[in-house]
């Protein structure tokens, strides 16, 4: 059984409910978890607004610096179980779940190092006696939000720079992968975080999470995870006015002009698209491919996805596990569907697989559309598991203007041996994140976040601790006078 964490202790649902979490690989019951309502949610914001308004207000940076890299510590301390943890409740391969700590750790180092590194700045004030500066506050109580793909990895890069700041927060995972987060929680309690200061919330998004959304006492809401849910939380945040910040989902262009390494470019495509089952927001999910090179790649594509060796997540010779739950296989495979009916040719996947131990799993074969174009909604939606759609270009205009014909903006990539064409191409493509010659890495150091309906903010980065800080500018009249405006 897992608990809520409120005021620094464990407890059960105020009304006692509880909800499983399952294995993607096999659909058994892996954890029983406690199950929040409205009265958590009420009791948890009252707890961070108490431990804000309380010591942990008066914490210096460098307190707070500490505690984050001591998380860093006991994260590496534990990488083995917190792997197996995520991997088991994700179904993603335990070497990508290693990844994903080895990240989370590093999101924690660099905002402990960055935390003190800029105390504000004093301005001119252009007038004799006075002084005057920009300080940075915390915002209050911060509601942080996380989604299923990446459970470990996106809460951090809320939390970290949140506590950087000297915020208090409450939490909220994914109701169906909550386990690390768990583990992560009694990670700060090991830490000896001041009660309050972080507060977990398990539960529904509909109730749980949209109870916390509207609460009057949250300050700011940090929210990662799908459009329509990003739609009705900035709504909620309207009431009040509170803060809100936004990562939502992606439809990625991954751009292939001819001239570059074939085998690098195909191996590279295919981790684009397929890296955890294509269920990464950054997936390179819209391959845009040069006409003179398109035969052979989509051909050796299709030919190697068909090889990808689908399994338990725990098995070292897994290369892709299930998708997260039956609803999300469902919706792929309608996607699948589509696809096929709106005139795309299906060159590999678009089955699940026929091994008798995958059955009871949600599994689905890497899937390869070629012949697409930019109406099918195959191509413009988010579909969020393995399938790539591959579409084909002849000139640089023409594969910028592809790249740049969607709704989404989070990330590209294009590949090509001329630097001065990457450059421009770069420079063209309306996406938070581009990638030359390379596909998915990201730095705690750079900014992460999308344009258009892919979000709102920055996460990661100066600008993912700016998310969480107030700016006040203090001035300050050192020879005080009467100011003669009015008379009488
Ligand atoms: P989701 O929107 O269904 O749920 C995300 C979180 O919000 C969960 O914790 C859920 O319980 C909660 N939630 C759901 N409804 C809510 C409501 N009404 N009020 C408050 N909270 C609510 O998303 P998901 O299916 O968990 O995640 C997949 C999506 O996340 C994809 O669209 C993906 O692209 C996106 N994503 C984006 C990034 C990024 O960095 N931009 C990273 C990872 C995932």
């Amino acid at each position: 059984m897992r608990y809520l964490y409120i005021a620094g202790k464990w407890t059960e649902a105020a009304d006692g409910g509880t909800a499983q979490t399952i294995n993607p690989f096999d659909a058994t019951p892996l954890d029983t978890l406690a199950e929040a309502g409205t009265a958590d949610v009420d009791a948890a914001v009252a707890a961070a607004r108490e431990a804000f308004d309380g010591p942990w207000r008066r914490s210096t940076v460098t307190d707070r610096a500490a505690l984050l890299a001591k998380i860093a510590d006991l994260l590496q301390r534990d990488r083995e179980q917190l792997a197996h943890t995520e991997s088991l409740d994700t179904g993603k391969t335990v070497n990508e779940a290693r990844a994903d700590v080895d990240d989370t750790t590093a999101v924690f180092r660099y905002y402990a190092g960055v935390a003190g590194a800029d105390a504000g700045r004093v301005v001119d004030p252009g007038r004799a006696n006075v002084t005057s500066r920009i300080t940075h506050e915390p915002v209050g109580v911060c509601a942080l939000i996380a989604p299923w793909n990446y459970p470990l990895l996106q809460i951090s890069w809320k939390l970290a720079p949140a506590l950087a700041a000297g915020n208090t927060t409450v939490i909220k995972p994914s109701e169906l992968t909550p386990l690390s987060t768990v583990a992560l929680v009694g990670l700060f309690e090991e830490a000896e975080l001041p009660p309050g200061v972080l507060n977990l919330l398990l539960g529904q998004g509909g109730t749980a999470g949209q109870a916390l959304v509207a609460h009057p006492g949250v300050d700011l809401i940090s929210f990662t995870g799908g459009l329509g849910t990003g739609e009705k939380i900035m709504a909620a945040a309207a009431r009040g006015v509170r803060r809100v910040a936004l990562e939502l989902g992606g439809k990625n262009p991954n751009i292939v002009f001819d001239g570059t390494d074939f085998d690098t470019v195909v191996d590279n495509a295919l981790t684009a698209a397929f890296l955890h089952s294509g269920q990464v927001c950054s997936a390179g999910a819209r391959l845009i491919v040069q006409d003179s090179l398109h035969d052979s790649f989509v051909a050796e594509l299709a030919a190697r996805a068909d090889r990808i060796r689908l399994g338990s997540g725990l098995d070292p010779q897994t290369e892709c596990g299930p998708l997260i739950s039956a609803a999300h296989r469902a919706k792929v495979e309608r996607y699948v569907q589509l696809g096929l009916s709106e005139g795309a040719d299906l060159l590999a996947g678009g089955q699940r697989p026929p091994e008798p131990n995958l059955a009871a799993g949600f599994f689905l074969r890497p899937t390869v559309f070629a012949g697409c174009h930019r109406e099918m909604a195959v191509v413009q939606d988010e579909v969020f598991g393995p399938v790539v759609t591959v579409e084909r270009f002849s000139t640089e205009e023409e594969a910028i203007r592809l790249g740049n014909d969607t709704a989404y903006g989070l990330a590209g990539a294009v590949w090509t041996a001329d630097a001065g064409q990457a450059e421009r191409v770069a420079g063209a493509l309306r996406h938070g994140t581009v990638w030359i010659n390379d596909y998915h890495p990201y730095l705690p150091q750079a900014e992460w976040g999308g344009f258009g309906k892919s979000g709102i903010g920055r996460e990661l980065g100066p600008s993912g601790l700016d998310e969480y800080q107030e700016k006040k500018h203090i001035y300050h009249n050192t020879s005080p006078g009467p100011t003669h405006w009015f008379s009488g």
